[in-house]
């Protein structure tokens, strides 16, 4: 026991008053209840209650309890509470007579932590298993442990009448336990019971409703329909999910024809931690990510001989895999389970076609999904906000997000001094926007690639909703570069008291920058498809000196000459055409291997348009360069989604060493020549070396770049931080070799982890730029 200074004791024993105002996610998490049973611990009076500002809390009592208090109350609490500041006050006494809890208010200049919404908890999960229980079943159980929140709030401050839950009035019995201190359930604005809260029902493909009698009854017909290879659309939690039997291979094909998902992998849902073992390899810290509150897809390494539709995720190493987050995919894992024995694995993937936005709204989906599902679950709980499903990836034993969504938005990211409201717009392909308030970026939820009228009305509804909830008023709107982007040309529209354009990669780096926290200058590697250059021509292989204002480009991967429009990312041979008339210098030898797959008239053109520079335009693309040497060994002369190429040759390197041969030329921008490398490619080629020998090779001859140019940076300018972004550090084995190759020489390294490395990520890497620059006032 600690035995406490006498005179200290006597100063701890006058009685005092003092006014916290904590910030962080606060609200909607059951802090409340905490704070009032904290508040009868330590025998105070006084109260607590939420603000949109915050959550103040005022206790009066004895110095010492007082003290003890404010050091419990940011350590101790419920799983979902993030305490990120405390400010206190003294005020006078005032002599209340205990500890209560007060009403929610309103206010003026708002800022809340939105909640995101987390998955089902283990106390819902066993109640829903219990035949003694009333909520026996019940696809819609929740506390303020778990259970929708981003998605079903429509306004702050966070309480019932604010959310989709509004018009479902509690029952006697499920108002007792909300009204409750000692409740699980005390203030869970989603409570709900089989009595009061949302129901479910069936229809087939038209609408038309299935008469099944009860919550088991649509669940073993769903599970019917699924063994029998048909597919299901799901209401779920952030928006509609289709669903097939993984392991059916003409299911999940016609899966892919129906929707209109040529070869991307589907992501797959199983009961369980052990489950997923049977499918995958499963570290100890993906096991942990798997089972965590935020339930984000994890993408493992696929066992070899697994069982599983070889459509699933085809010549993918890994698997993306994710466990139950609802209680309504909990019984139907359940029911499966009794049905065909364990181990079921479903394809769960987002209910939409195309690149469309998901369908939310059960109105709709027998319209917009009619031709993609066999049969419909839907259910009366409105989702207002559309949320994916997330997807992480762990590396160097920490995870990394590539898409940020369900559990992890709407995040408030630090970063930095600045108190201007920022909007920033992000960039195209993975479109995200983040709005600044207060120094912390809110990041929205991955909105899809703005390429399409139905993503740009997301991107709009989700800008006009999170400046509600947070209230914003932008002043200020960043933008990229590129003026085709929808995103800028959005931006451009918008009234602001200034635009301010970010360069792409400048972007990459200040969104590296801004989520571990570093001032001053950093060398930036970003390496990505796309992006534009402020000299209009596109980048995308670049090594920045960059801070949080400007950068300098410091080198880049040699220019080549595409040919124009979308044709060249989607065609690796086109591509591979323009690195090799470089590298040949125009006289490239007859009989390059994968000649023959592609039509030599085609091929003669393509020379022709090249040569002659007719829209063409010149890139340093990172993305590119990936491309064409799939292309050099013959793995995809076609592609049908950004990345795909990059992700073969990632998965069939094997584990040699050696490198090829790059030259470095010119200074400040430093080009790097990789003619050398492209040529000896054919070579080994035409030697017949394994593909796998060539595509690690090459790997590593990208981190003995990365290695080079960083040791050139450091002695130029003294600078031995690196940050890597771009789309191609999503790529592990690139990542890791050059944390690797970069720390064995005593550079400090950081790489994206709670915000995409790819353009997922630019939004707010352009608020950070932003805020700097109007701190500084330029
Ligand atoms: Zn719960
Ligand atoms: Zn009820």
């Amino acid at each position: 026991m600690d035995v406490v200074p006498l005179v200290a004791a006597e100063a701890g024993a006058v009685r005092i008053r003092r006014r916290l105002l904590v910030r962080g996610v606060v609200q909607g998490v059951g802090f409340r209840p905490y704070v009032y049973r904290l508040g009868w611990r330590f025998g105070l009076t006084g109260f607590v209650k939420n603000t949109s500002l915050a959550v103040v809390i005022e206790i009066e009592g004895t110095g010492s309890s007082v003290a003890a208090f404010a050091a419990a109350l940011p350590v101790e609490g419920p799983p979902l509470m993030r305490v990120v500041s405390v400010d206190s006050s003294d005020l006078p006494l005032a002599g209340d007579l205990a500890f209560t809890i007060h009403e929610s208010e309103g206010g003026e200049s708002a800022f809340a932590w939105v909640p995101a919404d987390i998955s089902v908890c283990a106390a819902c999960s066993a109640e829903t298993r219990d035949a003694a229980d009333r909520r026996i079943d019940y696809p819609f159980t929740n506390c303020t442990n778990c259970g929708p929140r981003y998605s079903i709030i429509l306004d702050i401050p966070y309480d019932r009448a604010q959310t989709t839950m509004a018009g479902f009035t509690m029952c006697e019995r499920c108002r007792a336990e909300y009204d409750d201190p000692g409740d699980r359930r005390f203030h869970a604005q989603p409570n709900a019971c089989p009595v009061c809260g949302p129901r479910l029902w069936m229809t087939d493909r038209d609408g038309k409703e299935i008469s099944c009698d009860g919550v088991r009854a649509v669940l073993e017909a769903v599970v019917e329909l699924l063994r029998a290879g048909n597919i299901v659309a799901w209401k779920g939690l952030g928006g509609y999910q289709l669903a097939c039997d993984a392991r059916n291979d003409e299911a999940v094909q016609q899966l892919r024809r129906r929707k209109q998902r040529n070869e991307k992998a589907f992501a797959v849902m199983v009961s369980d931690a052990a489950a997923a073992e049977v499918l995958c390899e499963v570290s100890e810290q993906e096991r942990v990510l798997l089972e965590g509150p935020e339930k984000p897809i994890v993408l493992l390494r696929g066992r070899a001989g697994a069982e599983l539709a070889a459509s699933v995720a085809p010549g993918n190493p890994s698997l993306g895999v994710m466990l139950p987050y609802t209680p309504m995919h909990e019984l139907l894992f359940r029911v499966l389970d009794e049905r065909c024995g364990p181990g079921s694995v479903l394809v769960m993937t987002s209910g939409n076609i195309s690149d469309e936005p998901i369908v939310i709204e059960e109105a709709e989906a027998p319209e917009k999904l009619g031709r993609a599902a066999d049969a419909f679950v839907h259910h009366n709980r409105p989702i207002h906000t559309r949320v994916d499903d997330s997807v992480v990836r762990v590396v160097e034993g920490s995870p990394m997000l590539l898409r940020r969504a369900r559990g992890y938005a709407p995040g408030a990211i630090r970063i930095g001094d600045g108190d201007a409201a920022i909007l920033a717009c992000g960039a195209q392909q993975k479109g995200a926007l983040c709005l600044t308030k207060n120094g912390y970026g809110l990041l929205s939820q991955h909105l899809g690639d703005l390429e399409n009228l139905e993503t740009l009305e997301f991107f709009e509804q989700t800008l006009e909703r999170m400046q509600r909830l947070f209230q914003i008023a932008p002043r200020v709107v960043a933008h990229d570069l590129h003026p085709a982007y929808l995103s800028t040309q959005f931006a451009k529209k918008m009234v602001a008291e200034r635009h301010i354009g970010v360069q792409h990669h400048h972007a990459h780096i200040a969104s590296c920058m801004a989520e571990h926290g570093l001032e001053g200058q950093v060398i930036g590697i970003a390496w990505d498809g796309t992006g534009y250059g402020l000299d209009g021509t596109i980048w995308g292989g670049e090594f920045l000196v960059a801070d949080r204002g400007g950068f300098e480009r410091f080198g880049h991967l040699r220019n080549v000459a595409l040919a124009g429009g979308d044709v060249a990312a989607r065609e690796p041979w086109r591509v591979a055409r323009s690195y090799l008339l470089d590298a040949f210098e125009g006289a490239v030898p007859p009989g390059i291997s994968w000649q023959p797959l592609v039509p030599e008239r085609s091929v003669r053109m393509t020379d022709a348009v090249l040569t002659k520079r007719i829209h063409t335009f010149e890139t340093s693309s990172c993305g590119r360069l990936f491309d064409a040497v799939a292309s050099l060994l013959g793995l995809h002369q076609t592609v049908s989604f950004e990345g795909q190429a990059a992700m073969t040759l990632e998965a069939i390197a094997d584990d040699g060493e050696g490198v090829y041969d790059f030259a470095v030329h010119g200074l400040r921008p430093l080009e790097i020549d990789m003619r050398p490398m492209v040529l000896q490619i054919v070579n080994a080629v035409e030697r017949r070396e394994s593909a796998g020998r060539i595509a690690a090779r090459f790997h590593n001859t990208l981190i003995a770049v990365v290695g080079e140019i960083c040791e050139r940076i450091r002695k130029d300018t003294g600078l031995s931080r690196v940050c890597l972004s771009g789309g191609c550090f999503q790529n592990v084995r690139l990542l890791r070799g050059s944390l690797q190759t970069l720390r064995a020489s005593g550079f400090e390294v950081f790489f994206q982890q709670q915000v995409p490395a790819n353009d997922g990520g630019i939004a707010l890497g352009q608020a950070a730029i932003a805020s700097e620059l109007l701190r500084r006032g330029v």
